[in-house]
């Protein structure tokens, strides 16, 4: 199958500090792709150099063979390159519900908003949908009139999982989805992204969390400085010694698998 993803040799230095190093990989439609690493390891410029919240110095990118690189995240998110952030931010007076909407109507664009008459109903009937279907999905049913600022951790990050989905992309990035999430909705979240992923959604996703990578990936790209140092199967990361090699010093799961 021809790629979904393409990225080749992309660069980045913050004020001569190298950052990102000739990094290159591809990632199928409906592929399931870890990005672990260090801390400072240069996960997180990756996923921001992709979806262009930050400008590569070097390098190229590609999503269904369209050029990617040098277009604004907007744009990118318009080729069907959505993702998450870190630490997601939800606005104040805005209900779980609202928030998905207004995630669609970005999308759309405000002039469009305007025009009115059926053909706006209909786009408006049919963003309602869409988000009613996304709260069951991510299991947000209950919290649905509840003020989004106010979800825990995790609901947050599913929230945030659902409006990156509200525009329908094709790949979808993650940055550390688990991270602060109750053991029980992390399940969940697992459940979740396989659904979507057999729906031909593409998903890259930076954790630390190696049992939920492990459920989850086919593939894992370990980042080293900057640098992949090895590209193979969650079962294969505590015998490859490049990666056994970036964790050293570090108390971390894959170390304690391969002692
Ligand atoms: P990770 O997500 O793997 O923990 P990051 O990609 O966040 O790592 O950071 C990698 C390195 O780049 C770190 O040394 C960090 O301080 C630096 N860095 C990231 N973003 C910026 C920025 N906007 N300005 C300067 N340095 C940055
Ligand atoms: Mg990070």
């Amino acid at each position: 199958m021809s790629p979904l993803l393409e990225v080749a040799g992309v660069a980045k230095a913050f004020a001569g500090n190298a950052v990102l190093q000739g990094v290159s990989f591809t990632i199928a439609p409906g592929e399931i792709v870890g990005v672990i690493g260090p801390n400072g390891s240069g996960k997180s410029t990756l996923l921001n150099a992709i979806s262009g919240f930050v400008a590569l110095d070097a390098g190229t990118l590609t999503l269904g063979g369209q050029p990617l690189h040098g277009l604004a995240p907007d744009k990118i998110n318009g080729h069907g390159l959505a993702r998450t952030f870190q630490l997601p931010a939800m606005p104040e007076r805005m209900t779980v519900f609202e928030v998905l909407l207004a995630a669609d109507n970005r999308r759309h664009g405000f002039w469009r908003s305007l025009l009115g008459g059926p053909a706006q109903r209909e786009q408006e009937a049919r963003t309602r949908a869409a988000a009613e279907q996304l709260l069951d999905e991510l299991l947000l049913r209950a919290v649905r009139d509840n003020a989004a600022a106010a979800l825990s951790g995790g609901q947050k990050k599913l929230l945030s999982v659902g409006c990156a989905l509200m525009g329908k992309p094709r790949l979808l990035m993650l940055d550390e989805p688990t991270a602060g999430v109750h053991p029980n909705l992390r399940n969940d979240m697992v459940r979740t992204l396989k659904a979507l992923a057999a729906r031909g959604i593409a998903l890259m996703i930076v954790e630390h969390d190696m049992h939920f990578i492990g459920e989850l990936c086919q593939r894992c790209i370990v980042l080293d400085r900057g640098r992949i140092v090895a590209e193979c199967a969650p079962a294969q990361l505590a015998e490859n010694p490049q990666v056994l090699q970036a964790y050293l010093g570090s108390e971390h799961p894959i170390l304690e698998a391969a002692l």
